[in-house]
């Protein structure tokens, strides 16, 4: 009756273009924890790898429950958000530079992944396929929480580092500009020194820390 694919058909490919894309940041996120010198980001990372073992895993069960073949179509989106974070690493920028720039890139693949899984979690409703939604919707959430743990260690203490090693001006530290010693305790422990109206990355200012 109807005339070519069908949202089934569009929801199916979807699947396997996050399939893909998970499968490339298992590859990725290793480097980007390696590449991170703080140890709040690089657990971050380390962490988020073993979750996004975990979709891979839980992407499997939803073709399983639409008794499709677990298989990949290639991701471009995630693809070039990869390069990105390669072309970052190559950067020679100081090492709280370095790790701003480590969150910059990890969120752009949160951001795509928040879109794709949302988009997933609708069209499976629509469809019908309740357990998948299900299943997807545990995912969006992980996403959702990688993206604000990332926005909690820029704004809490990072950028500030970042941006005072930039002036050379790095307080309570003997050391050159860009010395991390001062960086571990103040990316764990100290709060963000600033004024700001908006929250990094994520929409929701669950994080800010105002006192008026
Ligand atoms: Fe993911
Ligand atoms: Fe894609
Ligand atoms: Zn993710």
């Amino acid at each position: 009756m109807a005339d070519g694919k069908a949202l089934q058909d569009a929801f199916v490919d979807e699947l396997r273009d996050s399939y893909d894309g998970e499968k490339q940041l298992i590859k990725a996120l290793p480097k980007l924890a390696k590449a991170a010198t703080s140890p709040e980001l690089r657990e971050t990372f380390e962490s988020h790898l073993e979750e996004t073992r975990g979709q891979v895993t839980r992407l499997e069960e939803v073709f399983g429950l639409l008794g499709e073949k677990a298989r990949g179509k290639h991701c471009e989106g995630i693809a070039g958000i990869v390069e990105e974070g390669k072309a970052i690493m190559e950067e020679d920028f100081d090492d709280a530079t370095m790790d701003a720039c480590l969150v910059a890139g990890g969120q752009r693949a949160e951001h795509y992944e928040i879109a794709a899984y949302g988009t997933l979690v609708a069209w499976a409703q629509a469809l019908g396929h309740d357990e998948a939604a299900e299943l997807l919707q545990q995912t969006l959430e992980e996403e959702k929480a990688a993206d604000e743990k990332l926005s909690a260690i820029a704004e809490g203490g990072l950028n500030q580092e970042a941006a005072s090693a930039g002036r050379g001006d790095a307080e309570e530290d003997s050391g050159e500009p860009s010395s991390r010693k001062g960086m571990e305790r103040n990316a764990v422990a100290r709060p963000a020194p600033v004024k700001r109206s908006a929250s990094q990355g994520s929409q929701k200012r669950t994080r800010t820390r105002r006192t008026n």
